[in-house]
């Protein structure tokens, strides 16, 4: 039984839409493009949480606006944390909340649970930013080819200036280099000199350095050979157990996303339509569009025990989004219903959330 007290991210009802203007015959339209549409769901102290939907869901989208990379149009990201004399903030007192809240001078959540990352601005998100970082996805063009390794991996101690002792940035860089399994005489190198492997190792001690509660990984590992995949899957697990980071992985491979993660999450044209424990998603779908994404994976199986569904046609545009089950348009069992009334986010068993009237009649498990 998970308490409030393990909950390290709430994310509730968040949306991001953008103004777009589309050019039709003589005419402009404005229109909105609605990338993540009211999603909620939380993230545990060293819990790796997965992502995963077809290009064009909104995943990318959703790790952005938690990290406030792009800001949210709507719906609330709680960050709960325990600060230096470990009151836990989820459960603190009036008198332990206003030491606390004069001493950090952070924007707090009403009823003194965590901080509201999305009312952040000015000094207090440049104060906060340190508690969240981010892994990119190409380990080539996010590495700034001037710089060296140890200036690279420094730039986030350096940008918050909460450390301004060249010998405590330099301790820290080779600290969290020795961690990510970097060679310390290559922190003088420049990243041309360093394989794919090497060089997102050098991205996540760069996100790592200011020791964040969390990080968002975004299609991290997607680039790498498939060896060098795993090695990395490792490296991310072992400076979890190490440092108790949670990790919300982004993924369009699902094999990788269920070594990595504890429970997954599936998008879908900006919704979520699934959420559980990594064994039970993958094992007893109640989706079927995750029954379909599962059923793209290559099994050495022969006599599979479940029938597989193909999925026909592409995502939606978000422009456009269908009424109704958004997946309505690709489900092989949609009925009338299904196009004319959304579903609900249900808990149908415990931690295991459904948006599907139907959910209940189908058995997509698999032994
Ligand atoms: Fe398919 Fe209807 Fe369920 Fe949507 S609500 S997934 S269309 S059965």
């Amino acid at each position: 039984m998970t308490s409030k007290s393990d909950t390290l991210i709430e994310v509730k009802d968040l949306s991001v839409h953008f103004p777009i203007k589309t050019r039709k015959l003589f005419k402009t339209e404005a229109q909105m493009l609605r990338a993540v549409d009211g999603v909620s769901f939380d993230i545990k102290r060293g819990e790796t949480v997965g992502l995963v939907g077809e290009s064009g869901s909104g995943k990318t989208t959703v790790g952005r606006a938690i990290l406030r990379a792009i800001d949210p149009t709507d719906g609330e990201v709680i960050f709960h944390r325990k600060n230096k004399g470990d009151i836990d903030l989820a459960h603190a007192s009036e008198a332990e909340l206003r030491k606390v809240r004069s001493k950090m001078n952070m924007a707090f959540s009403e009823g003194g649970g965590g901080i509201k990352v999305h009312t952040l601005a000015g000094d207090l998100l440049r104060a906060f930013r340190p508690e969240m970082s981010l892994v990119f996805q190409d380990p080539y063009s996010s590495l700034n080819p001037r710089m060296t390794v140890r200036d690279i991996i420094a730039e986030p101690l350096v940008a918050a200036g909460k450390i301004k002792d060249r010998e405590k940035i330099d301790a820290r860089v080779r600290e969290i280099a020795a961690r990510c399994k970097l060679n310390l005489e290559h922190l003088r190198r420049f990243p041309h000199a360093f394989s794919g492997g090497q060089r997102q190792r050098i991205c996540i001690a760069r996100a790592l350095v200011s020791k964040p509660k969390f990080v968002v990984c975004d299609e991290s590992v997607s680039a790498l050979d498939v060896s060098i995949q795993a090695e990395i899957v490792n490296l991310l697990k072992d400076l979890q157990d190490e440092m108790g980071v949670s990790f919300l992985f982004i993924a369009h491979d699902l094999s990788v996303v269920a070594q990595m993660s504890h429970r997954v999450a599936v998008l879908y044209v900006g919704k979520f339509v699934e959420y559980a424990p990594t064994e039970k998603l993958f094992f007893a779908p109640k989706h079927p569009y995750t029954h379909a994404l599962l059923s793209a994976i290559p099994t050495a199986d022969p006599d599979a025990s479940y029938d597989p569904i193909r999925l026909q046609g592409e995502i939606p545009n978000p422009l456009a989004a269908p009424s109704g089950c958004r997946f309505h348009t690709r489900c092989p069992f949609a009925k009338e219903r299904c196009s004319a009334e959304q579903p609900d986010w249900r808990e149908i068993e415990p931690e295991h959330f459904v948006a599907c009237h139907y959910a209940e009649d189908f058995d997509f498990s698999r032994s």
